[in-house]
């Protein structure tokens, strides 16, 4: 008999009733070591004091108006993310899906104002992840997602993760935009170079594509800058944001040049939800703390740590692990074993991380995770390393 919640997910036996910082509590009163971070969106521990102050205050006095009506907090979120970015405008989401959609929208509309309306292509790169509707499945094109949901939505192009010569090949006048995560998340912690990024920049300025990077899991902070291009130096022209950014609470967002957003008057988008005062006013809460030059230095810090921690923890387990992957606190054991036998050792020691594709586990803690917090992370992985080793 189908459950009360549709089983699309294979849920691990655990519930849990209470966040404090890098740790959750169970149903039993036991607690765990959090190491997902509900898939890198507690960027600031669970239960924040700082975001529990600006919710309640903001729950206590206005949740939600239409768009129909100016939102002053929307207005300072967007501000603060202009001022922080490449960008000169922002579209608010609840989720990194409909982020994508409107990437997907507006650089279509780009080129259907300026007179090329056959410019429809969007390439992407294999093992990418860009949410679950029927665009952001089709962006994508991997079999596992997009099997018995045809017709699927023509006019994109999947090439070989990494492929500049594919790349190069494609991209032409029929080319929209190309759309690639900087580092891959779902597709296992893969990092694009800070080369492939500028090359993959140099081939949409050649042909005039849009670029347009998804940084719903590597942005806001996880690897040490507040977006993971900034380490490339390059800029895209369209940007999708989600998970951080909230904090836990659903927001996404969308960000653009003037010239990339110039097709998307009023009535080409909208949104009940999206940019609403509740969401806003946490948004700007986490942009304010994250942006802030001294938090990301904390974050490279606590990164070199727990990576430098996790080389000793590969080669103390040869036969588990091959490699660590990732920048910041965005990070992933490669493995020899099932990635899933190691998670599931984890929950054992208390201990929660994230299967990714690729063979890879991945580890993306709260931003704010403390020193000994690692430690312990460490010596937990270590256990269940040996754990998974034995059975
Ligand atoms: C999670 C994710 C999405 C989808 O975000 P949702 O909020 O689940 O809709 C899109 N792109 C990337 C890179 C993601 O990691």
């Amino acid at each position: 008999m189908i459950p009360p919640v549709l089983p699309t997910y294979n849920r691990a036996p655990l519930a849990f009733v209470k966040g404090e910082g890098s740790w959750l509590t169970a149903e039993d009163g036991s607690r765990y070591l959090d190491l997902g971070a509900g898939i890198a969106v507690n960027a600031l521990g669970h239960a924040n004091p700082d975001l529990v102050a600006t919710l309640t205050e903001q729950a206590g006095r206005l949740w939600h108006v239409s768009n129909l009506y100016r939102i002053p907090e929307q207005e300072r979120l967007a501000a603060l993310m202009v001022e922080h970015t490449f960008a000169d405008t922002v579209f608010f989401t609840n989720s990194g899906t409909e982020a994508a959609e409107l990437a997907i929208k507006m650089a279509r509309k780009h080129w259907y104002d300026r007179g090329q309306p056959e410019r429809i292509e969007i390439v992407t790169f294999e093992g990418s992840f860009h949410g679950r509707s029927t665009g952001a499945i089709a962006a994508a094109g991997s079999e596992k997602m997009v099997k018995g949901f045809g017709p699927l939505m023509p006019g994109f192009v999947h090439l070989p993760w990494g492929d500049m010569a594919a790349l190069a090949a494609a991209v032409g006048p029929q080319t929209a935009a190309v759309m690639v995560e900087p580092v891959q998340g779902e597709g296992g912690i893969r990092p694009l170079s800070d080369v492939e990024l500028r090359e993959i920049r140099r081939i949409c300025d050649e042909s005039g594509a849009l670029l347009i990077f998804d940084e719903v899991q590597c942005g806001m902070g996880r690897t040490g800058r507040l977006f993971a291009h900034e380490w490339a130096g390059v800029t895209p022209d369209i940007m999708m944001v989600a998970k951080g950014i909230g904090g836990g609470f659903p927001l996404g967002a969308v960000l653009a040049t003037e010239a990339a957003a110039s097709g998307m008057g009023a009535g080409s988008h909208g949104s009940t939800y999206g940019g609403n005062p509740l969401a806003c006013a946490v948004g700007a809460r986490v942009m304010e703390i994250v942006a802030d030059p001294d938090f990301l230095a904390e974050v490279n810090r606590k990164g070199a740590l727990f990576r430098q921690r996790l080389e000793g923890l590969v080669a103390a387990h040869p036969d588990v692990f091959e490699a660590v992957r990732g920048q910041g606190l965005m990070l992933g054991l490669k493995c020899k074993i099932a990635p899933a036998d190691l998670v599931r050792e984890g929950y054992a020691e208390h201990l929660l991380a994230v299967p990714a594709a690729d063979n890879v586990v991945r580890l993306l803690p709260a931003l704010t995770i403390p020193d000994a917090d690692i430690a312990e992370a460490v010596e937990r992985l270590d256990r269940a390393a040996t754990r998974v080793a034995a059975a």
